[in-house]
């Protein structure tokens, strides 16, 4: 823990303190890049709840410390604020959960070289720490790898048909390159890799302006707002829940290194995205109306995802019909739109 405590000196935030060396016996000790967003707080929760030790690294980039405010002044848990893509040594784990990355398409546009590194050096500076700890290391992929896809359902042996020079591509070409890291560490330094290819998911703790479809149309539909629908609305996603995600994460993790292919995680239910708009405006009981916006380069026209291998090798399949997950996210953004001054975006 030396190391780990001397890191600790360097990292600009640290709100609590892990001795790893008295972590319980059945505990591990894991690391969760991008703990603090939205998947990754949720996951942090998991892995504390089931007794390991857990550090945080984040940059608070798109992630708030809110998102981890339930955990607060809990001793197995260790938040280090670093980037990701520049190098770090914060000690030494059996498992390491690669999820720093802003995943909102607005976010990881605004700054598209810094999304390139962070998915790239990111997984290199990852795959290093698992080598050096004999780590088990899991990458959150995306359906992004598939890019617009011209096969569907989308299974893990399509190759994808992604634009290298898009608007889209520093997210989809670096997850790519991620993903390529992450088989070439596994094949000549015999690291023991996962890799979920993760489709749209949604829930509690998403930002109010994290841009992405799902909590647009419910904020939009809880202000009375416009929601904005890109393009005809013809175009298909497949919205997975939070809970039934982060199931599968760590099913994936859990699984015998025989499981050597990615394996796609996400809610095989397809929608339009006109559907979906209707759905909100409905559940929500909300007097908005329908407006219709360009649709955005490189928009993907139909995502849906083959989970086969999922059911076969994890026996994970999603519990949360889209209309449940949806009435618990609308819960959540009504309490968050309603008391503003408790839920800072910091
Ligand atoms: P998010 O934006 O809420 O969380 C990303 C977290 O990573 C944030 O806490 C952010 O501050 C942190 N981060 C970003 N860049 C960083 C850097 N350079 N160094 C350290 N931390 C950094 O997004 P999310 O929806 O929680 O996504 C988490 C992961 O899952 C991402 O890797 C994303 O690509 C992947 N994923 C998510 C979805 C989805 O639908 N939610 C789909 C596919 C893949
Ligand atoms: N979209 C939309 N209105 C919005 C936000 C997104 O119609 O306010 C569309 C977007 O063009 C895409 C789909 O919804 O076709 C899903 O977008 P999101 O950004 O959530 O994720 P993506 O799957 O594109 O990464």
């Amino acid at each position: 823990t030396s190391h780990f405590r001397q890191q600790r000196l360097h990292a600009s935030t640290a709100s609590s303190t892990t001795d790893f060396s008295t972590a319980t016996p059945a505990g591990k000790r894991i690391l969760v890049t991008g703990g603090a967003g939205f998947l990754g707080s949720h996951l942090v929760e998991r892995l504390l709840g089931a007794g390991h030790s857990v550090l945080c690294l984040d940059n608070f980039s798109t992630g708030t410390h809110r998102n981890l405010d339930g955990l607060r002044g809990r001793t197995d848990l260790t938040i280090v604020d670093h980037d990701v893509a520049l190098p770090f040594d914060v000690g030494a784990f059996d498992e390491i959960y690669n999820l720093a990355c802003p995943a909102s398409p607005p976010h990881y546009q605004a700054d598209p070289i810094q999304t390139t590194k962070t998915c790239v050096l990111g997984a290199l500076n990852v795959l290093e720490v698992a080598r050096r700890s004999n780590a088990r290391v899991l990458q959150a992929s995306t359906s992004e790898v598939y890019g617009d896809p011209n096969v569907h359902p989308q299974r893990e042996t399509y190759w994808g048909n992604v634009n290298p020079i898009g608007p889209r591509a520093c997210y989809d070409e670096g997850k790519r390159c991620a993903e390529t890291l992450f088989f070439d560490y596994s094949r000549a330094h015999g690291v023991s890799v996962r890799v979920a290819r993760i489709f749209n998911t949604y829930g509690p703790r998403m930002r109010p302006d994290d841009g992405r479809v799902v909590s647009n149309f419910i904020v939009q539909a809880l202000r009375g707002d416009d929601i904005t629908v890109y393009g005809s609305g013809g175009q298909t996603r497949s919205f997975c829940y939070v809970s039934d995600l982060v199931d599968g994460l760590v099913r994936l993790m859990e699984s015998p290194d025989s499981v050597t292919s990615p394996v796609n995680l996400g809610n095989p239910g397809e929608f339009t995205v006109g559907e979906l708009a209707t759905m909100v405006v409905e559940m929500v009981g909300s007097r908005s109306s329908i407006v219709y916006h360009p649709l955005p380069v490189d928009d993907p026209r139909q995502r849906k995802p083959d989970i086969s291998q999922a059911k076969r090798y994890l026996d994970w399949t999603p519990k949360v019909s889209l209309k449940e997950g949806l009435a618990k996210t609308i819960d959540y953004f009504d309490s968050v739109l309603s008391a503003p001054a408790l839920h800072p975006t910091k």
